[in-house]
C-alpha cells in the first residue's frame, strides 16, 4: 500500500461529459484498491442517484445536517457508505457519529476526546481519520506533524476510537513536484505513527480533483473527488 515505484505522472485527460462516462473513466485511472469517495456536497440527490447507478457507493459530505437529509432521501439505495469530510463542530459530534460510516476530519485533540466520550453506547461507531496539514496553512483545520506527535499519547488514551489512518488537504498553488512530495511525506508520517504507537494507519485519504493521481502514486487508499465528477 505504501509508496509507489512509478515515475511522476499526472495526465489531466479531459473527461467526457456524461456523469456515468466520467465515473467509468475515473475508475479506470484508479487502482482497484483505491476507494473513490464521490464528494456530493454541492449536488442534490438526483445527481447522487445517477452516480449510484454508475457504480458509486461512497459519498462524502461536509455538512452533517445536509447529509442526514440526503441519507433519508436515499434510504432505498442499498450499501451506501457515508463519509464526513468537513470541519466537525462539537455540538454536531453526536449526530455525526450516528450518521456517518467514516469521519475523515478529526482535526484536534478536544474533538477526539469528545468523540471518545460520545462513543460509549454506539453499536457501530464510525471509523476515523486524523486530519493533518503537511504544509503550514492558516486557513485549514488539522494537526501539523509535530503537533500530532505531541498529542499521540493522549490520542492513545481514546481507546474507543476506531482510528484507521490520516487525511490531508494540500494548500492551493503547489507545483506537481511539491504536491507529490507532500503526499509522500504523509505516507511516511503514517508509517512513523504506526511504528511508535501501533495505531492502525492503513487508510490514507488524500487527493482531490486536481491532485488525485499524484496522491495515488504516493499511496492514497481513498481519493475524495467532487468537481471532476459532478461539474459539467
Ligand atoms: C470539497 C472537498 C473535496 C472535493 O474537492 P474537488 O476539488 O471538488 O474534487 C475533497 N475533500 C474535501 C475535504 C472537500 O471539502
Amino acid at each position: 500500500m505504501f509508496g509507489s515505484e512509478s515515475s511522476l505522472h499526472n495526465d489531466k485527460q479531459p473527461l467526457r461529459a456524461d456523469l456515468s462516462d466520467r465515473i467509468a473513466q475515473l475508475q479506470q485511472t484508479l487502482p482497484a484498491a483505491v476507494k473513490l469517495v464521490a464528494v456530493s456536497k454541492s449536488v442534490g440527490v438526483d445527481q447522487m442517484r445517477r452516480a449510484y447507478a454508475a457504480g458509486i457507493r461512497d459519498f462524502g459530505e461536509n455538512r452533517v445536517q445536509s447529509a442526514v437529509e440526503k441519507k433519508q432521501q436515499l434510504a432505498d439505495l442499498p450499501n451506501l457508505t457515508w463519509h464526513f469530510i468537513g470541519h466537525l463542530q462539537t455540538n454536531k459530534a453526536r449526530l455525526a457519529l450516528e450518521t456517518f460510516d467514516w469521519i475523515h476530519s478529526v482535526d484536534n485533540l478536544k474533538l477526539a476526546q469528545r468523540l471518545q466520550s460520545l462513543t460509549v453506547d454506539l453499536p457501530q461507531p464510525p471509523r476515523l481519520l486524523l486530519q493533518v496539514k503537511m504544509l503550514p496553512d492558516p486557513n485549514k483545520y488539522g494537526w501539523s506533524s509535530s503537533e500530532l506527535f505531541n498529542d499521540l499519547a493522549q490520542l492513545l488514551q481514546c481507546d474507543r476510537l476506531a482510528i484507521q489512518g490520516l487525511m490531508t488537504i494540500l494548500p492551493l498553488g503547489l507545483t506537481d513536484v511539491e504536491q507529490l512530495a507532500a503526499f509522500n511525506q504523509m505516507t511516511q508520517l503514517a508509517q512513523a505513527i504506526h511504528q511508535q504507537t501501533a495505531i492502525p494507519m492503513t487508510q490514507l485519504s488524500m487527493g482531490m480533483s486536481d491532485d488525485y493521481l499524484l496522491a495515488v502514486q504516493a499511496g492514497a487508499t481513498m481519493v475524495r473527488l467532487g468537481r471532476i465528477l459532478f461539474s459539467e
